[in-house]
């Protein structure tokens, strides 16, 4: 089969063996896979990746194939998967059932093969179905979403939480942009593409910010939240260099939550962190049949989010104009 390989310098397509699926496993022939910030994390070596990995792990395709103690049911049907793999079932984690930090796991497109490949082979209890009515481009978008409620997940909104800055409007910006909206917050939208402020306000944000025009951020979220903060700031921007303005947007006693650090080193100073007592949360993943449900009733948006779509032959110009174009959203791999 065809297979999107980095070789531990570049992503080039080589032909690479079928996977068989093992008597636990069911075969996914992949229609749609996502390019996430991770993705590009590894091919910078920002995070640490096998040699000749296939990427890839925000997708969705059809059930061909499955072993002999999976369901047989699974073949043919519209399917997404889950990222954590080799789960023991049996660790400290997995018995409070938190299976996604299993110390055994093994995240697909990250540790062990991914889908930007023809096929790939994965454990069943990884497998949600997908409905008719969520295109497999739509459905790419699934493990993402989830990442997004897992926030709220993480962070339990109390009384005195109204407002949310979210910092960074790519992909999970947006979705968090949406999600919060659902949880009934007000929502303060910061990034430095007018494209992408824009979209924010149409999914809900009530203030938009340019980060690259406006001179001083925490500022402008004080003087729109009665000289206090936001209750809540959420970066999903993955950039260390604006991590002292997220700190400071936010009001003493507020809730801090960091999505994304790209595996990239960040120089906080603690001591805006103590000073104002604010809570750090932080989260990944997240619950999957959730993320379907809003996709289903079309509470969650997604369509306006894809920037451009390649087919896998073409991955090379489909992450070039991934990482160059700033007002690109969601690149997406058809399989
Ligand atoms: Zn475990």
């Amino acid at each position: 089969m065809k297979a999107a390989v980095f070789d531990g310098k570049e992503i080039k397509i080589k032909e690479v063996p079928k996977p068989h699926p093992t008597i636990t496993q069911a075969l996914i022939r992949v229609k749609a896979a996502g390019i996430c910030g991770t993705d590009i994390a590894i091919m910078k070596g920002n995070l640490p990746a096998p040699a000749n990995l296939i990427l890839g792990h925000e997708f969705a395709g059809e059930v061909v194939e499955v072993g002999n103690e999976v369901d047989s049911s699974w073949i043919g049907k519209k399917v997404t998967s889950e990222i954590n793999s080799n789960i023991d079932f049996d660790c400290f984690y997995c018995k409070r059932e938190i299976f996604t930090q299993c110390i055994s796991r093994k995240a697909l497109g990250i540790d062990i093969d991914g889908a930007f490949a023809e096929f790939i082979a994965v454990e069943s209890y990884l497998l949600h179905e997908v409905p008719e009515s969520i295109s497999y481009e739509e459905a790419t978008f699934i493990e993402p979403l989830a990442a997004a409620f897992q926030t709220f997940e993480m962070m339990p909104l109390e009384a005195d939480d109204n407002v949310a800055a979210i910092f960074g409007l790519g992909k999970l910006g947006q979705l968090l942009i949406q999600v919060a909206k659902l949880k009934g917050l007000e929502l303060v939208a910061v990034d430095g593409s007018e494209k992408k402020l824009a979209l924010a306000k149409k999914f809900g944000a009530s203030h938009v910010i340019n980060r690259i025009e406006a001179k001083d951020i925490p500022q402008i979220i004080q003087d729109l939240t009665n000289g206090l903060g936001a209750d809540i700031v959420i970066d999903s921007s993955g950039n260390p260099d604006a991590l002292k303005d997220i700190i400071s947007s936010c009001r003493i006693r507020g809730k801090l939550h960091i999505k994304s650090t790209h595996g990239l080193a960040t120089p906080i100073n603690l001591t805006d962190i103590v000073v104002r007592e604010l809570t750090l949360y932080s989260s990944r993943c997240g619950p999957f049949e959730k993320a379907i449900g809003a996709l289903k009733s079309r509470k969650i948006h997604v369509k306006e989010l894809i920037s451009d779509v390649y087919q896998l032959s073409e991955i090379k110009e489909a992450f070039t104009s991934y990482e160059k174009n700033r007002e690109n959203i969601k690149t997406i791999i058809k399989i």
